[in-house]
């Protein structure tokens, strides 16, 4: 709703105002006592000012003065609406500041189509100034109403909120490289696939240089960083030309932070989510890791997310590098034995919160691998995903009685095991 206040001495001209602008949804605010001007303006925070010249005791111009030099009103529009329509004032109220000008008595239509114009006008420069010239997506000020929006409603409602930043690696490399124009080119490509890729809902915003964040309503920390790897996994296969024909591929790294567990407030959040794309950077880039993410433990033995117990070396790096993305420690065996011998026996070198076992391995197969690991009543700490074909029926179903935690058929699809692991890595 578009605000104009509107000042004058005389009550009939504030009336006659209101009933030109109240029918066009313009809401208007009127002061009769020029002094209480500053105040009124603090209450009403209109999007533009009508001011007459001539007032009691205030000048009308002395007022669009001040209020040019604020820099907090510098985009409200000033009209004024005047009675003295001689050169000299109209040059002075120009000289003011003010942006318009119309003569008393008014004619409804044309203050009403010129308020209008201003209006349309502050509208527009709004815009501008809360979109990003160069990617077309919100900026820092643009997006951060929505996003306390978004706070707001996930305090009372009681809903999750995960907020996430996004910054390009080694992005120095590629101005240096190419030039700064394949750079902006390549910041405005990667907005466009940030928008693409998540919900209309969402808010993707670029806050800084080569700084990116999002923030996704109704989401955990872990939809989160599960959303953000999935647009790092795009934009890492997406090709760049620059003009001398090279071509070239771009990452970034990525943190995310949760509503309320990793701050209440906008700038906690921020802070929180920053911290994790730092570690991400320094944990090798081209990954996103959730807020509170720690390096691993140098003493005691060697812990994983996953352990994937995989012949096939092909398959085994498929879905290393789709953990690895979404910060997963992981480690990869080829053989069940060198599986028993890591996880079981009094010290166990490894511990795994999830095994990924392919039931057809050699020698040891994944089936003895499990019942080793049910034996040793492993199975409450560790949950086993198997990886079994369609031959294997029988054997999946024995295994399953071994209460194995799921079941994934081969040939598998990396996002599908990837849930199923996401669910699995759930306390
Ligand atoms: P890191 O992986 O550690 O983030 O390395 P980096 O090179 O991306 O980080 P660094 O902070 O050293 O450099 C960021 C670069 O981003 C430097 C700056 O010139 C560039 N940059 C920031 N804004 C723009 C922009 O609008 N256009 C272009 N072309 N470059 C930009
Ligand atoms: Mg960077
Ligand atoms: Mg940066």
């Amino acid at each position: 709703e578009a605000v104009v206040l509107a000042v004058d001495d005389d009550p009939a001209v504030l009336l006659a105002v209101r009933a030109v602008l109240q029918p066009r949804g313009v809401r208007v605010d009127a002061v009769t006592e020029p002094e209480r001007f500053w105040e009124a303006l603090e209450a009403s925070a209109p999007d533009a000012v009508l001011l007459d010249v001539d007032m009691p005791g205030v000048n009308g111009l002395e007022l669009c003065r001040v209020l040019r030099n604020d820099p907090r009103w510098k985009s409200v529009s000033v009209v004024f609406l005047t009675s003295r329509t001689d050169p000299a004032t109209v040059q002075e109220v120009f000289a003011a500041g003010a942006d318009d000008f119309v003569g008393k008595p008014f004619v409804g239509p044309e203050l009403g189509a010129r308020i209008h114009n201003r209006l349309e006008r502050v509208r527009m420069q709004r815009a501008l100034a809360e979109t990003d010239a160069l990617t077309g997506v919100p900026n820092r000020r643009g997006s951060e109403e929505v996003l306390e929006r978004f706070l707001r409603l996930a305090a009372e409602q009681g809903d999750p909120l995960a907020f996430g930043v996004a910054d390009l690696d080694g992005f120095k490399g590629v101005n240096d490289r190419f030039g700064h124009a394949v750079g902006d080119a390549v910041l405005a490509r990667v907005a466009r696939l940030l928008q693409k890729r998540f919900r209309a809902e969402d808010v993707v915003a670029r806050w800084g240089g080569e700084e990116f964040v999002v923030g996704m309503y109704g989401m955990d920390k872990s939809d989160g960083v599960q959303r953000l790897a999935e647009a790092l996994e795009v934009l890492r296969e997406e090709p760049f030309t620059a003009p001398d024909g090279t071509t070239f591929r771009v990452t970034c790294s990525a943190g995310v932070s949760e509503f309320d567990t990793d701050g209440r407030d906008l700038q906690s959040l921020y802070r929180a989510a920053d911290a994790a794309m730092y570690a991400a950077k320094q944990a090798g880039r081209d990954r996103v890791l959730p807020a509170g993410w720690t390096p691993a433990r140098r003493e005691g033995p060697r812990s994983v997310d996953v352990l994937v117990v995989e012949a096939d070396p092909a398959a085994a790096r498929l879905v290393q590098h789709a953990l690895e993305t979404r910060g997963l420690r992981h480690e990869w065996v080829e053989d069940g034995e060198r599986a028993v011998s890591l996880l079981t026996g009094s010290a166990p070198e490894l511990q795994a919160r999830v095994v990924l076992l392919n039931t057809d391995l050699p020698g040891v197969d994944g089936l003895q691998v499990l019942r080793r690991m049910a034996r040793e009543r492993m199975l409450d700490c560790t949950r086993v995903i198997l990886l079994g074909g369609e031959s294997q029926q029988a054997e999946v179903a024995r295994a399953m009685e071994l209460s194995a935690f799921d079941h994934v058929p081969r040939p598998f699809s990396v996002p599908v095991l990837l849930q199923r692991i996401r669910r699995a890595l759930r306390v």
